[in-house]
């Protein structure tokens, strides 16, 4: 699978990260959701022949571990070592195909932690204060008094508030405001939505204070080099994941390969991304991630009743009974992505039994028929029909744009415009009456060859979302995982197979 020729092969590197997830959860479909989008990219840029690096992992140290750890009554060692299988087999059970998962307790990560953390201290940016806050162990966060809920409550756990007192190691997240406000400014694009890039500039701009590095009293975490007493703190030794992977993940150091990275994030995140690490960077003289994705939540909506997976959409449910691409098409077709929206198991199935069982699975099983029945499978070797082809002139260039600029929701959409069309296509030739007349013949080669050829066009776009089905369709059309190609850019010739269902009917499921 080489560069195609449309699209030459950059001299950069394609570093893409997923949040580390907190191992103390249970994985639901917001982890999911975040896997699913960066495998997305990961795997459209690989398709076209870029260098990836898809990094996702688990966040393991803090306090709330250690809470959670000593309720069950095991050490936090065997906690985490216990739930961090659950992540890594979340993420084969979505089918994201990342080149690495890290885990904070891994002996590389907390070595390099301290080495960098150790150059911020030389640089100056460090000193040692007295804290005195409102904090929440479940968010391992001090809050700002704008960032309370009423009489001093949490606002996403909703618990009341200790006012805590330490002594800890400081970083001069201060001193970094101009900088930050400079970053902002010089690169318009560096946080996506616009909308979040405004929420972190406006928080940038009412002023930065200073924030805890370390952390004393708690021995589950990365100690503090020239203060063994403390840990460091556990927001830092999360983000520095997206750096130390790259350290030791392969044989051989490819920071400077891959670094900087492009991080795709949940919106409560947001804060830590957009401001703390780039200032933290900052003052360990690296360079800043290229750009960072803030996604929206998936919000459980309509609870009426669906045909076979009850009220309640459970993406493993939906996986064991669907498969996987189903769950990935759906969260990226159904919530434009970027924005919060509504998911329901009804919505669900409708899409499922509507788009993907009717008009590409349905498509797929009539064309490779036809050409079966019509023309022994092979496929014939004939010019595309012009109308479709000038209908599909330009689009895998506008999906890859749309893709570089991580609109997953609307590439999905410009493919599916492709699949309607083939549909609209088999309608208004009528390849069945073709097949009657001898001297039609030459129409039907060219119908079929089109038909053939504009299911390969689309598949290629829809690979990142539908990888198995993608891996089996093309399979199926005698064709190459190729990068997006224009209409028309193979020939005939083919021996075509038919195939089983590539999304059955849901009656065939209960
Ligand atoms: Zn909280």
């Amino acid at each position: 699978m080489g560069p195609g020729p449309q699209y030459p092969h950059p001299l950069v590197s394609y570093y893409v990260t997923t949040p580390i997830y907190y191992v103390n959860a249970e994985p639901h479909l917001g982890h999911a959701y975040s896997t699913i989008a960066v495998d997305i990219l990961a795997r459209h840029m690989r398709q076209r022949g870029e260098d990836v690096f898809f990094l996702t992992g688990t966040d393991e140290h803090g306090e709330p571990v250690v809470l959670a750890a000593e309720r069950e009554g095991v050490t936090p060692q065997e906690l985490v070592d216990r739930n961090a299988p659950r992540f890594r087999e979340m993420g084969e059970k979505v089918n994201a195909s990342n080149d690495f998962f890290i885990r904070t307790t891994d002996p590389g990560h907390i070595e390099r932690v301290q080495e960098i953390v150790q150059r911020v201290h030389d640089n100056g940016h460090t000193y040692e204060g007295t804290y005195e806050g409102w904090y929440c162990p479940r968010c391992a966060d001090f809050k700002t008094d704008s960032e309370l809920g009423p009489g001093n409550t949490c606002p996403i756990h909703e618990i009341p508030l200790e006012r805590e007192r330490e002594d800890n190691w400081f970083f001069r997240l201060s001193a970094f405001q101009e900088d930050l406000e400079r970053l902002y400014e010089e690169r318009p694009d560096f946080v996506q939505p616009g909308f979040r890039r405004n929420e972190a500039l406006a928080f940038i701009r009412q002023g930065l204070q200073d924030v805890s590095l370390s952390r004393p009293r708690l021995r589950w975490g990365v100690p503090v080099p020239w203060d063994p007493d403390q840990v460091v703190y556990v927001w830092f030794d999360a983000l520095l994941n997206y750096v130390t992977a790259l350290g030791y993940a392969r044989d051989e150091d490819v920071t400077d390969r891959y670094w900087p990275a492009f991080h795709v994030m949940a919106k409560d995140i947001l804060k830590f991304h957009a401001i703390y690490w780039p200032a933290f960077l900052m003052a360990a003289g690296m360079e800043l991630p290229k750009r960072l994705f803030v996604h929206g939540y998936l919000l459980m909506g309509d609870r009426k009743m669906s045909k076979s997976l009850g009220n309640v959409l459970d993406p493993f449910e939906v996986i064991d009974r669907f498969g996987s691409d189903a769950l990935r098409f759906y969260c990226f077709r159904e919530v434009s992505f970027g924005q919060d929206g509504a998911v329901s198991a009804a919505g669900f199935e409708s899409r499922y039994e509507t788009e993907l069982a009717n008009d590409y699975g349905n498509l797929a099983s009539r064309t490779l028929a036809m050409v079966s029945r019509y023309r022994d499978g092979t496929v014939p070797d004939a010019r595309p029909d012009s109308g479709l082809a000038a209908d599909f002139e330009g689009a895998p260039a506008r999906f890859c744009e749309l893709l570089d600029r991580n609109e997953l929701t609307q590439a999905l959409e410009e493919a599916w415009g492709l699949v309607r069309r083939l549909n609209r296509f088999v309608e208004e030739t009528r390849p069945w009456d073709l097949a009657k007349e001898d001297e039609q013949a030459s129409r039907l080669d060219e119908v079929l060859y089109t038909l053939v050829e504009g299911l390969r066009v689309v598949t290629l776009l829809l690979y990142p979302y539908l990888p198995v089905s993608a891996e089996r369709l093309l399979a199926a059309l005698g064709a190459d995982l190729e990068p997006p190609a224009e209409l028309g850019s193979r020939g005939g010739g083919q021996s075509v197979d038919r195939i089983e269902p590539l999304f059955p009917k849901l009656e065939a499921q209960t």
